[in-house]
């Protein structure tokens, strides 16, 4: 427990750029032969069996730090690669997303409205979520026409953002995305989607010190030449921001006592038999 208090103190605040480390990563990954695709390309090409015989997919979702992730894209963009970035709502960023869609690389919706909407109306377990998927779907289809005023086109795919509510509650963010809303918006696929992911023969997502990576580090795939190898990235993990990433740990910290607080209050109404559905939404006949 303090070891790992000690990494993310670290991390945080003390670890130096590894964009440099990234760079190399990406170098390594040109020199063997791959062919770099977005999400979109992936959907497109991966399900009709027209992948390049090696192709790597580098996804970014921008949970923060706008900063770091536009020099990531800047060392794509020098070496001439196609990749992907997911912006949430808190970091959209109208000029960077332009940037990314012009160059041919890609910008998609990276999403959390069920894990917003739990923690604002405090709710604490699926059969909750169930009671109000409907409601989220809205709250997701309003979202994705918002990003797409700010990106200047819809999104081709979206992506589910895991947050900390989602864990507690064990419901993923993209358990309410249905045909209507793929079908609505146009869009090829889900960043989670089964079919999508089934051509990917390697993938690996950054982490926290001391491991860095998940299941271990690329190099060895990279180096043997797997077939299609899938790069999940965090801008937090490439560099420390140190300002934002201090107000993300009180954000954080706030949100959990708020969301405490809330599913007291809903659990006390319950309880009490006066409240069936959180508070701002119209109740459901029973
Ligand atoms: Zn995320």
């Amino acid at each position: 427990m303090m070891k790992a208090a000690m990494f993310r103190a670290y991390q945080n605040f003390l670890m130096p750029s590894r964009l440099p480390e990234y760079e190399q990563l990406l170098r390594d990954l040109v020199a063997q032969g791959y062919s770099f695709l977005t999400v979109a390309d992936l959907a497109r090409q991966g399900a009709l069996g027209r992948l390049p015989p090696r192709c790597c997919i580098v996804r970014t979702d921008v949970d923060s730090d706008v900063a770091t992730a536009r020099d990531m894209f800047r060392i794509e963009r020098a070496l001439g690669l196609r990749t992907t970035y997911y912006f949430r709502l808190r970091t959209l960023d109208p000029g960077l997303m332009r940037e990314i869609a012009d160059s041919g690389s890609e910008v998609g919706y990276h999403y959390e409205e069920l894990a917003t909407f739990a923690k604002r109306h405090g709710l604490r377990n699926g059969g909750d979520i169930d009671a109000w998927a409907d409601a989220i779907r809205t709250d997701l289809a309003r979202n994705i026409e918002r990003f797409a005023e700010v990106a200047g086109r819809s999104p081709l795919t979206i992506a589910s953002h895991g947050d900390w509510v989602n864990r507690r509650l064990r419901v993923f963010n993209h358990s309410v995305v249905d045909a209507a809303l793929r079908a609505r918006f146009g869009l090829l696929a889900e960043a989670y989607d089964d079919w999508l992911n089934a051509p990917v023969r390697a993938r690996f997502a950054d982490a926290p010190p001391p491991a860095w990576w998940v299941p271990g580090a690329p190099a060895a795939s990279v180096a043997e030449g797997a077939a299609c190898i899938y790069l999940l990235l965090h801008p937090r993990q490439w560099r420390a921001n140190r300002r934002e990433n201090l107000r993300l740990d009180v954000e954080r910290a706030a949100e959990g006592v708020a969301y405490a607080v809330r599913c007291a209050i809903r659990a006390n109404a319950e309880r009490k038999g006066r409240l069936k559905a959180p508070a701002s939404m119209p109740e459901r006949s029973a």
